[in-house]
């Protein structure tokens, strides 16, 4: 199989790996227990520890052991009982330490899978190879003073995880379907908030081209791209540059590059550094880590539903499409609000109420579902009232504008603007035979064969009942009488 970006890359086929790092969703931090607020003033969560003081000893934060280790399981992923941490070194203004401490040889988590979906709805497996913990490093501020740079280190010392993936990706599409699944499965376990503006998520990727049935050519890793829509913007513009040089006869070198985003294009950073530049060794401060498979049985155990198994739930308990569900588990919150009106309900209504009519109430509005003018309680109440008879679903249109406008009870606003449906048959008999006097010529030219007008007649009684009238029963007194 061979994917083209149509026009552009002709019979090359791209190869995509991505490493993201992910800020793992904790107080504190990965070896101090400086809190990892965002936003705080600058070195305002700084501990010795992460200040990079001497003779200071880095404490492992359990917690932040317990979030690599769920979000291994949530990526299908081989947990690994014995782990160790190394000292990766290099220098930089913003690491005091003058290393990192990061997991190399024996990390955390080993390989897993990740799903995903194409557009065209052919899914795909993505391989990952392995999820390690590390230390974030601090922040340079260059824009303070027009002389002088400033480090913040409030970051510093933040627990990260870099979820790395086999070089399986082979599209900017698929890049960015395997980014938003990824961020989904984290954002459902709550072990990263996936919020990439603010740098909670972020991906350096690792670009090749090739032409079908080769083995892998030369990659470029590209830093630190920073939104879903960059990564696929980076790796078409990447991929466009390998092939021109292979087309004129040149050779890719493997370097470390930069998007910019305002021109569309890559430029060099610096040329590829090897492992051995960093002179990896175990950290002589930290224990090799050991975790107890009871441990990890009891995360597992307490783990959420995730969005496949959910997406799987919903088609099966709400006998809902696939398409649906899907749009439904994108976020857990719609998830849960979608579950709150459709249980014990009919689900397709639900479905088209939520995706429907009350998305595009959000939309219109600028709101999201948490700051929703109707709860799922109350969207719930008014599909009751359909169901049962007690308002139509035109009537329910108007109902549920009041209840986004207001805020009210779906009852109470029936109840006030006196709403309920007509299903008194003597009501709706004498508005049929008030509007078949009124439109007797109408009346026979339907009588002659013009059955047309049968709409006509309909959207008349229902206009002299205000809409009210249930409109099964104003179908079948219609016929009744216009047929005698
Ligand atoms: P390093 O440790 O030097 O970063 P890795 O082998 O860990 O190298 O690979 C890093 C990333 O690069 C992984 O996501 C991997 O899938 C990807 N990758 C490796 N080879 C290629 C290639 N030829 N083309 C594209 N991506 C690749
Ligand atoms: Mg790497």
């Amino acid at each position: 199989m061979s994917y083209t970006i149509e026009g552009k890359t002709g019979i090359w086929e791209i190869v995509v790996g991505l490493e993201v790092h992910a800020q793992i969703v904790s107080n504190s931090k990965l070896f101090s227990g400086a809190s990892t607020r965002f936003g705080g003033e600058p070195n305002s969560q700084v501990s010795l520890v992460d200040a990079a003081f001497p003779g200071m000893l880095p404490v492992i934060n359990k917690e932040c052991v317990a979030q690599a280790v769920r979000t291994g399981l949530g990526l299908n992923a081989r947990i690994n009982l014995q782990s160790r941490f190394d000292r990766k070194n290099y220098f930089y203004a913003d690491l005091p330490q003058g290393y990192q401490i990061s997991q190399f040889e024996y990390p955390i988590v080993g390989e897993g899978t990740v799903e995903i979906e194409l557009q065209n709805g052919e899914t795909r497996q993505i391989g990952i190879t392995r999820l390690h913990m590390e230390q974030d490093a601090g922040k340079l501020l260059h824009d303070q003073d027009p002389s002088r740079s400033f480090v913040d280190l409030n970051r510093s010392g933040i627990a990260l995880m870099e979820i790395v993936s086999e070089p399986d990706i082979r599209a900017p599409e698929e890049a960015g379907a395997y980014l938003r699944k990824l961020r989904q499965i984290l954002r459902y376990l709550g072990t990263c908030d996936g919020n990439m503006e603010e740098g909670s998520m972020r991906a350096d990727v690792n670009v090749s081209v090739r032409k079908a049935g080769e083995p892998f050519r030369t990659r470029c890793e590209i830093k630190n791209v920073n939104s879903i829509r960059f990564v696929m913007q980076a790796i078409e513009a990447e991929a466009v540059r390998q092939i021109e040089i292979w087309e004129n006869g040149g050779e890719v070198d493997q370097e470390t590059r930069l998007f910019d985003a305002a021109r569309g294009e890559t430029r060099t950073m610096r040329s590829k550094e090897d492992a051995h530049d960093y002179r990896y060794f175990p950290d002589p401060d930290l224990l090799p880590l050991v975790i107890e498979q009871s441990w990890v049985d009891e995360l597992k155990k307490a783990l959420p539903e995730l969005p496949d198994a959910k997406r799987a739930r919903f088609q099966q308990e709400y006998g809902i499409t696939s398409y649906d569900a899907g749009v439904l588990v994108a976020e857990q919150i719609t998830a849960d609000f979608f579950e709150t009106v459709a249980k014990g309900r009919d689900g397709k209504l639900a479905v088209t109420w939520v995706t429907g009519d009350l998305f595009a109430a959000l939309n219109r509005t600028s709101r999201t579902l948490e700051d929703s003018p109707v709860s799922a309680a109350s969207l719930g109440k008014m599909l009751d009232l359909i169901t049962d008879g007690t308002i139509n679903g035109k009537i329910a249109k108007d109902v549920f504008e009041t209840m986004v406008e207001t805020g009210d009870e779906p009852e109470d606003i029936v109840e006030k603007k006196g709403l309920k449906q007509v299903t008194d048959t003597g009501v709706i008999d004498t508005a049929i035979d008030d509007i078949m006097t009124k439109h007797a010529d109408k009346v026979a030219e339907y009588r002659s064969g013009k059955d047309k007008l049968f709409g006509f007649f309909v959207g008349q009684v229902m206009k002299e009942t205000k809409g009210k009238a249930n409109p099964a029963l104003v179908n079948e007194a219609l016929k009744a009488k216009l047929d005698q």
